[in-house]
């Protein structure tokens, strides 16, 4: 598909550029070609944090998934409205309504109200995201107050009659949705022999899960609302199916979010929503990616034991070297963690850095190219529509920058890649001429100090000297009154 308005975007290259996306879609477990429903637009919906406590850094992994995938779209030419939710009530520790509802949780434990703990947290993640250089959502969403949203959905679920009533909590039914599981390829009758240890006596079958609570284990729960069936909260799933149809119609075209979420959550998004509109498939493409593991173990919010982006920060580390360690795996692989591998990709970041300094050194400015560097970004893109394999187009930044023409077209390319990567690469480079431009100028004005000096102490060898090596660097040095300037010759 040719997208004129990437001309508009990107300026600095004489070409269309040609993206046909192709995304492991979950459903179906196949790579499949990318159509949006709207052609142009992408509507997009990534399942955002449970603020009950930092993220840690596989969480992070998911929003720099989210995030290339958003940054990729977009430097194709797409219009994309980037939805994410904030769970704010209604995660219970057990994404199957088992468990203690991790907000209320964490409240008690700190002695702080269920909306300062949301705050809070909320805060301290887009914090990390914007030291991670993740685009922020074109719409967040809280769950708390979208809760006339959920009541509204699930009357419609209601209505449709998928649900039953019992033990004061309003559940799902999933006999009565045929395709209930075919996300996670369910196989429903061995799950149910293996039924779980802490079953709710409620529900009738095992995957059948909760749309509103009222009576529950949780009579301390610090959130209520009115609702048709008492006073209560919603369940954790509602959310995501009320939120990502309000900002992005009935049906939508990308769902993403952690592994984790498709057997439980996802597929029950589907199938409320579904049951609510009976316009199926909800979602067109379902990405997931995999987890970020340490020591061969899954890392978890809820285990406690787990890092943080500041973790690393006050071990030495910048969080884009984080961003750029994620980046060296596909997202649908599994990612083991260690500070030696964190320690390998810091130095990687700062050799790439370092490269694209004498590039810009050699060439000044970046401009339109001369052809020569088409191929290593053409190579790129083929990496990045190829389900956005980022190892692969790192691979052809470095091969651009270690083989590729030293050319002014060759950083502009360095750049246009990097508006996918989001490595901060062009500030990297400024701030590092920056930095270099304010050595010098120190430089400068120290010899001319020591020149003024020597002329005060009549030693005028030494300060005619310092006039003559500047001269041979370029500098010209120019007396007044007012005291010694220096120019370029
Ligand atoms: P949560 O805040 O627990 O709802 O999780 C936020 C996101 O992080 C979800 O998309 C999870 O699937 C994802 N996630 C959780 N743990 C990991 C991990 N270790 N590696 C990668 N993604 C994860
Ligand atoms: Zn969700």
């Amino acid at each position: 598909m040719v997208f004129p308005s990437a001309l508009a975007v990107c300026p600095l290259f004489l070409y269309y550029q040609i993206m046909a996306f192709t995304f492991f879609n979950t459903a179906g477990r196949e790579k499949q070609l990318f159509t949006p429903l709207q052609e142009g637009k992408v509507g997009f919906y990534g399942c955002g944090p449970t603020v009950y406590n930092y993220a840690h850094i596989g969480n992070l992994r998911a929003y720099v998934h989210h995030d290339i995938l958003v940054r990729s779209l977009r430097r194709a030419g797409y219009e994309v409205n980037h939805v994410m939710n904030i769970t704010d009530v209604g995660h219970l520790s057990d994404d199957a309504d088992d468990g203690d509802d991790k907000m209320v949780k964490s409240a008690e434990e700190r002695g702080k109200s269920v909306l300062e703990i949301a705050d809070f947290y909320t805060q301290a993640f887009f914090n990390d995201t914007d030291r991670m250089n993740i685009t922020r959502p074109s719409v967040v969403c809280k769950a708390t107050e979208h809760i006339a949203d959920m009541i509204a959905l699930i009357e419609r679920i209601e209505k449709n009659g998928f649900t039953y009533y019992a033990g004061g909590n309003l559940y799902f039914d999933i006999t009565r949705f045929p395709s209930y599981g075919e996300l996670a390829l369910l196989r429903l009758d061995e799950q149910q022999a293996g039924a779980r240890t802490e079953q709710d006596k409620n529900k009738r079958n095992p995957h059948d899960f909760v749309l509103w609570f009222t009576k529950s284990k949780f009579e301390n729960q610090a959130l209520v609302w009115d609702s048709p069936w008492g006073r209560g909260y919603p369940g954790w799933h509602i959310e995501c199916s009320a939120m990502s149809m309000k900002y992005l119609g009935e049906n939508f075209d990308i769902h993403a979010g952690g592994i984790d979420h498709i057997p439980i959550h996802h597929t029950n998004e589907i199938a409320q929503s579904e049951a609510a509109t009976g316009k199926k498939p909800w979602v067109s493409y379902w990405l997931h990616n995999e987890f970020l593991v340490m020591d061969k173990g899954k890392m978890s919010k809820s285990a406690g034991g787990f890092l943080t982006l500041q973790t690393l920060i006050d071990e030495g580390f910048d969080p884009l070297d984080y961003r750029y360690f994620l980046l060296g795996g596909h997202y649908r692989s599994q990612l083991q963690f260690s500070m030696e591998s964190l320690q390998g990709a810091k130095n990687s970041r700062k050799s790439l850095i370092d490269k694209i300094r004498s590039l810009a050194d050699k060439v000044g400015s970046p401009a339109n190219g001369n052809g020569e560097e088409s191929r290593y970004i053409e190579a790129f893109n083929t990496a990045i529509e190829d389900d956005l394999s980022t190892p692969r187009a790192l691979a052809e930044l470095w091969g651009l920058l270690k083989e590729g023409p030293a050319t002014p077209g060759a950083l502009a390319a360095v750049f246009d890649m990097d508006r996918v990567l989001g490595l901060g690469l062009e500030t990297a480079c400024g701030d590092g001429k920056k930095d270099e431009d304010e050595g010098f100028a120190r430089e400068i004005e120290g010899l001319i100090a020591k020149r003024a000096e020597a002329k005060k102490a009549r030693d005028f060898t030494t300060a005619d000297k310092i006039r003559q090596d500047l001269k041979e660097r370029g500098i010209i040095l120019e007396d007044s009154k007012d005291g010694t300037i220096w120019k370029r010759q």
